[in-house]
């Protein structure tokens, strides 16, 4: 979806605003960084771009690499008791702290980044010299002067949560690589990008909408038409462009909608309305 985005983008942003595209924030995935390398005309050459605008630096989105990243944990505390002591809970628990070590080190030097690798594990075993006070509590209560009676998570001395740290630590050892590490090195964020997906979301839910690769671009294309022709002018149109005749289902389907979004229209936005009676129940209750 995004990757066709990024494309056009690319393209079109020399001749439409004289910017070149250096740097892009995305997702974790492999399709964009592939596509934005330069089309050799090559079979299995997955390049879209032409050699003047390619070698653009791919980025980590903080808040994706922090769900790809917690995903891992969920998956370990997935497997038998035997070989895991992690929860659902634990895994949870050990996203938030990625969060936070992420903040903690996007506006770092490469170098550094590195030295603070592995401050997550060490802060689960109880090591938390290296943690930063902002969310580490041990850290801070230890800055105040104060006894840390909290238990870490992973108890070092128990068979089962030694055999947990090492799966821990093989997941961590995937993320903290130099190139994966170059990755978060930066300070932009994805925030306004995700609003405007969520804004065209309710207009074109992704997953109701069956397009071509689902991309935003029919998606907000279709919320566009709607908005200026209505959804039945805009059904009818489609069906003469394609010179279909509507079926009998589909015409009592349209039929259906308008009125579903007249009826909607009355009622203000299609909120249901709470009738008075049910609202006080429910507190009597
Ligand atoms: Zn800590």
């Amino acid at each position: 979806m995004e990757s066709e985005a990024i494309i056009r983008f690319v393209l079109k942003a020399p001749s439409k605003s004289g910017c070149y595209v250096r740097k892009v924030v995305i997702d974790d995935d492999t399709t964009t960084p592939a596509r934005l390398k330069e089309d050799k005309g090559k079979k299995k050459s997955k390049g879209r771009l032409p050699k003047h605008l390619a070698g653009i630096l791919c980025l980590a989105d903080h808040a994706h690499r922090k769900r790809t990243w917690r995903g891992r944990y969920y998956k370990i505390a997935n497997v038998s008791r035997k070989k895991s002591m992690l929860t659902n809970g634990h895994a949870k628990k050990m996203g938030i702290d990625i969060g936070h070590w992420l903040y903690q080190v996007k506006s770092k030097n490469l170098h550094e980044i590195q030295e603070l690798a592995d401050v997550p594990l060490r802060h689960w075993c109880g090591d938390h010299s290296k943690c930063d006070d902002s969310w580490c509590v041990s850290k801070k209560i230890a800055t105040e002067g104060k006894v840390d009676n909290q238990k870490p998570l992973f108890d070092m001395s128990y068979e089962l949560d030694r055999m947990t740290v090492e799966r821990v630590r093989k997941e961590q050892d995937e993320f903290t690589t130099p190139k994966r590490l170059k990755e978060i090195n930066h300070e932009f964020s994805t925030q306004l990008n995700e609003s405007l997906n969520m804004a065209i979301g309710r207009g074109a839910p992704k997953y109701k909408h069956f397009s071509r690769s689902q991309s935003i671009y029919y998606r907000i294309a279709h919320v566009i038409i709607t908005h200026n022709l209505g959804i039945a002018r805009f059904v009818h149109r489609l069906f003469n462009l394609l010179n279909i005749t509507p079926t009998t289902v589909l015409v009592s389907g349209r039929g259906s909608v308008v009125k579903q979004s007249a009826r909607k229209r009355r009622s203000g936005c299609g909120r249901k309305k709470v009738p008075t009676s049910i609202k006080t129940s429910k507190i009597s209750q």
